[in-house]
């Protein structure tokens, strides 16, 4: 399960790479070729330069071919959205977190009733959870205790002055909560960057939490981190409330790349 998702962490992490520079070398390449090709345009059938001018344009058409086919495998890693009841999720997943967590931490579920559903890619929402349980267990080698809390918030435009990042409006909250070994400042002003890793090779990608980051970005959602060295650590996910309180099963039809995060 473990290697399951570090290698589902790494096609992730590619898959943003691949899109991201796929996408600035189209631009580059456009403009080599645009620009190789009206100088052959320019140039009479007889002229000596063609030589050099015209391995350049077929050189660019391969790398636009390439830069398509990086395009097509980053779209691949697109979301599926679909209605869900985040209670359900966690519910589903309680023996695999216990089990994930071991059996010197207590679990406790705090799910509230009556949750909102949300709109978001379920898969991807379980990866994150499990991402942020192991380091929960990573964070606690002495045991200790993990909180899953949800709830309905309406995050309003005070607490959206508060932090930069938080759109006004109706969230489902997760909170994932630690009493671990806590994190500096100067850690987790870096903890969103790929690869970034405090554990030694082999335990750790450092593409746990920029992948969280991602999804719930992509997603539309919030995260926020809160530390404390000795203390803990709480991790919060604000998902947008969906539309429609029905469920629906995963589409098939698949939302547009966005390769931001
Ligand atoms: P990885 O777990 O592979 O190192 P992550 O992106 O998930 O990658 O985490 C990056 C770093 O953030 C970790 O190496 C660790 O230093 C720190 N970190 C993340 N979660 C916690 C936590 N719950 N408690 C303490 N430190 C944490």
């Amino acid at each position: 399960m473990e290697a399951q998702l570090l290698q589902a962490q790494k096609m992730q992490a590619v898959g943003q790479l691949t899109g991201g520079v796929a996408h600035d070398f189209n631009n580059l390449l456009t403009v080599i070729l645009g620009n190789a090709e009206v100088l052959l345009d320019e140039m009479n059938s007889h002229d000596a330069h063609r030589k050099l001018v015209e391995p350049i344009v077929a050189a660019a058409e391969r790398g636009a071919g390439l830069t398509q086919l990086m395009l097509a495998f980053a779209r691949r890693q697109a979301l599926e959205p679909s209605t869900f009841d985040l209670n359900e999720v966690v519910t589903r997943m309680n023996a695999l977190l216990r089990r994930t967590i071991g059996e010197n931490v207590e679990v406790d579920l705090r799910l509230t009733k009556g949750l909102w559903k949300v709109i978001a890619d379920i898969r991807q929402m379980e990866t994150a959870i499990l991402n942020i349980v192991f380091n929960a267990r990573d964070a606690m080698p002495q045991g200790g205790k993990l909180t899953i809390e949800t709830s309905n918030v309406e995050l309003s435009d005070d607490y959206a002055t508060h932090s930069v990042e938080v759109s006004p409006g109706q969230y489902v909250l997760i909170a994932l909560s630690d009493t671990g070994i806590g994190m500096a400042p100067d850690i987790l002003d870096r903890i969103f960057e790929p690869f970034f890793t405090t554990k030694p090779v082999g335990k750790g990608t450092g593409l746990g939490l920029s992948m969280v980051h991602g999804f719930v970005k992509q997603t539309g959602g919030h995260i926020q981190i809160y530390s404390e060295i000795g203390h803990g650590t709480c991790v919060k996910i604000f998902l947008p409330r969906a539309k429609t309180d029905a469920t629906t099963a995963v589409q098939s039809a698949r939302a547009p790349t966005s390769l931001a995060t």
